[in-house]
């Protein structure tokens, strides 16, 4: 049986970053850059004032030296006329500093009269030449690479687009993922709100239970804007349907995730249905819990399939721990994110080490340490919705003091 890791990277070394496509840059967060970002001019395009104040010549400028004329003020979106001999102008934050003009003097340390300007007896005794002035290209310069191919479009990455003036970037489409559940014992019983809206009444019957994996994995997937749900699927637990039905979602898909139907069962028909369907097997069985029964595989036309096992908690740890990466690959992310390690609440020593790599669902505590939660195996619907995700032990470790890889309940890294 395999590591997870080890898994994960055989999936990655199958697939390929899904194709481009251009958008309008409001359509673009949570996006993936397909191109460098590169600067169209000098930022900022001229020496431009960083305070507000008067830009003067620091020689006319010292304890002694008489009230200063103001000759203008830099009108803001608009080139200055050039500072004459013995004067300042008055200047706002980000106002192009006239020529001839030195430094900034910042508003605070100056008295103002309509025509003058004197320096407060409250002002620093000595100012540098140049202060306050940021100057041309002092950010970037024209032509220089402000941003690499893969980059996710966050806020942040926007102000940098915005301010470049791309009004349309390039990036991958979205990945298309399908999803399909297995098993007979899912209800499709519409359910009746009761009159308080918080209970649901149906007559389910109690051997059969409602789907939460399908929902829990839109969830998921949606969340992130480069990931679509191309499909959402429900497949009876029948050979014939299973291969029918995953080779008709492969056509409209860039990764399929079925749950269920994947372990030992006579009734588990994914592993033969991908084999009917001449898949690659890259793996199943892996040494983790929950989730030992995973299987990954890849279509002969290259799609890849995550086959989770039925368990809520097993779907929710093998879709960040086992797909979440592939699909970053998918979606042009670069490499994959550096595993981020969250320290463990004291407590948290009291579960048995494991002979395989052990994801314990957690919480954060007010302190931003992880605090396993409790829970009743990987079928416990009831607590993993109060979990913030998952951290993940070696084989035969304890929950110790050392900080361990952390898994969000989400796909981004
Ligand atoms: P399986 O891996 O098919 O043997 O399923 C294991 C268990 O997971 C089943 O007995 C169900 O209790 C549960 N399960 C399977 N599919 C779902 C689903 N879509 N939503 C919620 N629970 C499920
Ligand atoms: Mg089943």
């Amino acid at each position: 049986m395999c590591a997870p890791r080890d898994a994960v990277a055989a999936m990655i070394d199958r697939v390929e970053p899904v194709a481009s496509e251009s958008i309008p840059l409001d359509q673009a967060p949570g996006r993936i850059l397909v191109q460098p970002v590169t600067a169209d001019r000098d930022s900022p395009a001229a020496d431009v004032s960083a305070m507000d104040g008067y830009a003067l010549r620091l020689a006319d400028w010292n304890p002694d030296s008489a009230p200063l004329p103001v000759a203008f003020e830099v009108r803001t979106g608009h080139p200055p006329p050039p500072l004459p001999p013995g004067h300042a102008a008055k200047i706002f934050t980000g106002g192009v500093i006239p020529d001839h003009a030195d430094t900034v003097i910042q508003r605070e340390h100056v008295h103002e009269s309509p025509q003058t300007i004197t320096r407060r007896s409250d002002a620093p005794p000595s100012t540098n030449l140049g202060k306050h002035i940021r100057r041309r290209g002092e950010n970037a310069h024209r032509g220089d690479h402000l941003l690499p191919a893969s980059q996710p479009i966050t806020a942040a990455a926007i102000t940098t687009l915005a301010s470049v003036g791309l009004s349309r970037v390039k990036v991958h489409r979205p990945v298309r993922v399908a999803i399909a559940t297995t098993g007979n014992e899912l209800g499709h019983v519409p359910d009746t709100p009761s009159p308080d809206d918080v209970s649901r009444v149906s007559d389910l019957g109690s051997a059969r239970i409602r789907d939460s994996n399908g929902p829990s994995l839109r969830a998921l997937l949606l969340r992130s804007a480069w990931c679509e749900v191309s499909a959402a699927v429900h497949i009876s637990d029948d050979l014939e349907h299973s291969a029918q039905v995953i080779g008709r979602l492969a056509q409209h898909a860039d990764l399929i995730v079925t749950t269920g139907g994947v372990s030992m069962g006579d009734h588990d028909h994914i592993p033969a249905a991908l084999q009917k369907l001449r898949a690659q097997i890259v793996y199943h069985h892996l040494s983790m819990r929950p989730g030992k029964p995973n299987l990954g595989a890849v279509l002969p036309d290259r799609t890849p399939v995550f086959a989770l096992p039925g368990n809520p908690v097993s779907v929710l740890v093998g879709a960040v721990v086992l797909m979440a990466p592939v699909l970053r690959r998918l979606a042009g992310f670069a490499a994959d994110r550096p595993v981020r390690l969250t320290p463990l609440a004291p407590a948290s020593s009291a579960a048995k080490p494991l002979p395989l790599w052990h994801y314990r669902l957690a919480c954060f505590t007010a302190d931003g340490l992880a605090q396993p939660l409790e829970h009743r195996g990987s079928g416990d619907v009831a607590a993993v919705g109060r979990s913030d995700g998952c951290f993940e032990l070696p084989p035969h470790q304890a929950a110790d003091a050392q900080p361990r890889p952390w898994f969000d309940w989400r796909l981004d890294p």
